[in-house]
């Protein structure tokens, strides 16, 4: 059984169907990428996962059972987390405090602190900076902050939407080693991105999407060296 399954789904904005006829899935422990242009889709699948959008129509299935009637706190809890275009970090909050807003679920105090500990050992400059205003951290640095937020909940399927978006290329390198390291602890994650040769550089699977509609699929591998996805997606 798939980890998390998405079957048939179509998403309207209005009369605007931005999603259409989508199905994919996800198996535990996977990387899996969602490539596409500007508007193919992308973010409009991510928020419906994570309960922000209902589908028109389709399923979502995590764990076997269906969730696309739950709502965005019951989703989290079930254990997926979402990092969002944009990383929407707290402005006049500390790191430490938007870091806390990732636990808003956790009951078990003990347990909290754990996780601190552990995001703190994975973004060391977090806990060099635990007590700034975060919005004082660099583009980089609110990505990882976003990233530790998600993690406070403790997620067995981590979606981050555009990770690399406007960060400089040391930056970018930086990230996409922090996703791999992720899931090489064990968490499964669903990677949307725009940079397409460094997402499909480090997913096990990728989907390629074109206006609300999946084009391709195959192996991260496969995808690389596929010559419709060089031509559109790395310029030739
Ligand atoms: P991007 O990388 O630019 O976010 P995307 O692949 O994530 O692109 P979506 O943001 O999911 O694409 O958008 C899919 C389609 O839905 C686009 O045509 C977009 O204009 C439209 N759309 C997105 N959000 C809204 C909204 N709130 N209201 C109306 N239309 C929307």
């Amino acid at each position: 059984m798939a980890m998390l399954e998405v079957r048939d789904l179509s998403v309207n904005y209005g009369v605007i169907q931005a999603v259409k006829n989508v199905s994919f899935e996800i198996n535990q422990g996977e990387i899996v990428t969602l490539i596409g242009a500007n508007g193919a889709g992308k973010s409009t699948i991510v928020k419906t996962i994570s309960g922000l959008l209902k589908p028109k129509s389709g399923q979502i299935f995590y764990l076997g059972e269906e969730i696309d009637h739950k709502s965005a706190p019951q989703i989290v809890s079930a254990g997926i987390s979402q990092v969002a275009e944009g990383r929407h970090i707290f402005a006049g909050m500390t790191v430490m405090e938007n870091l806390q807003m990732g636990a808003f679920l956790q009951k078990n105090h003990d347990e909290v602190s754990k996780t601190y500990k552990d995001i703190f050992e994975r973004f060391p400059i977090l806990k060099k900076r635990r007590n700034q205003d975060a919005a004082t951290l660099s583009g980089g640095e609110q990505q990882m902050l976003a990233m530790g937020r998600a993690l406070m909940a403790k997620p067995k399927l981590l979606l981050l939407d555009e990770p690399s978006m406007g960060l400089s290329p040391l930056y970018i390198q930086e990230i996409f080693k922090i996703i791999k390291e992720l899931n090489e602890k064990g968490t499964t994650i669903l990677l949307i991105e725009q940079n397409a040769k460094q997402a499909l550089s480090i997913a096990d699977r990728g989907y390629v999407l074109a206006t609300g509609v999946v084009q391709l699929s195959g192996t991260g591998q496969e995808l690389l060296a596929n010559p419709e996805v060089q031509k559109v997606y790395f310029g030739g």
